[in-house]
């Protein structure tokens, strides 16, 4: 580097100096906003991963990347992806879980990705929240995962979020379900013909939102659905 760019360079690094958004350690060094530590060692992987009993037929496949840690670094980090418009921070821990999903040590699952052309579709916001954040973060997750593999992205407009719900923290299993009943549509089934449609969130809870996304996608494809998450709760 050029000793007057070097400069530059450390000039903008006192003045905006990069953190990793999750702990907050400098990164200056590699410019990451999520540190090496928080993503590969800071959080705790998810086990097992592929199928889950609660998950309903629509359903062919569960994977999350870490569990979640009430109270800890995890939820800080995805709340402040929802709410405080951090759309670069969330592209780079969607890669981060797309290399996740193709590196997963799991023999049995080794295909699932690759068995039909896989489409990411984001659960997609109410038009009024996604004014009032900016972004879907979902979305920026799903970019994030594009960048690592070959797979495709569902436009905005194929499937969308037809009712406004009332936040699902706080609701139990059965409320969640009731609260997302209908709430999603999907407008360009033809795109999610002959694709294996995978579902992207930032948390796996009761399911109730996925769940509910996912029966809709099969109602109207007859594809049966792959759910990838960060965390799983
Ligand atoms: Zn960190």
């Amino acid at each position: 580097m050029l000793p007057i760019k070097k400069f530059r360079k450390s000039i903008s690094e006192i003045v905006f100096p990069v953190c990793c958004v999750c702990c907050g350690v400098s990164t200056n060094k590699d410019g990451r906003l999520i540190c090496r530590w928080c993503e590969k060692d800071r959080f705790e992987y998810v086990s097992e991963n592929g199928n889950d009993e609660i998950q309903p037929e629509t359903v062919l496949g569960l994977y999350s990347m870490w569990y979640f840690d009430k109270g800890g670094y995890l939820q800080q980090l995805l709340h402040n992806l929802k709410y405080n418009y951090l759309r670069n921070a969330g592209i780079e821990l969607g890669s981060i879980l797309g290399r996740f999903l193709i590196n997963r040590s799991d023999p049995d699952s080794s295909t699932i990705f690759d068995y039909k052309k896989p489409v990411l579709i984001p659960v997609p916001l109410h038009k009024s929240k996604l004014r009032k954040r900016g972004y879907n973060q979902a979305r920026a997750l799903a970019e994030g995962i594009l960048k690592v593999t070959k797979w495709d992205l569902a436009d905005e407009n194929t499937v969308i979020r037809v009712r406004k719900t009332k936040t699902q923290t706080g609701l139990n299993s059965a409320e969640r379900a009731k609260n997302i009943q209908n709430a999603f549509s999907i407008k360009k089934p033809g795109h999610l013909q002959n694709c294996q449609p995978i579902i992207v969130d930032d948390v796996f809870t009761t399911g109730a939102t996925t769940f509910e996304l996912a029966n809709q996608i099969f109602e109207e494809t007859s594809n049966r659905v792959l759910i990838v998450t960060v965390a799983k709760a």
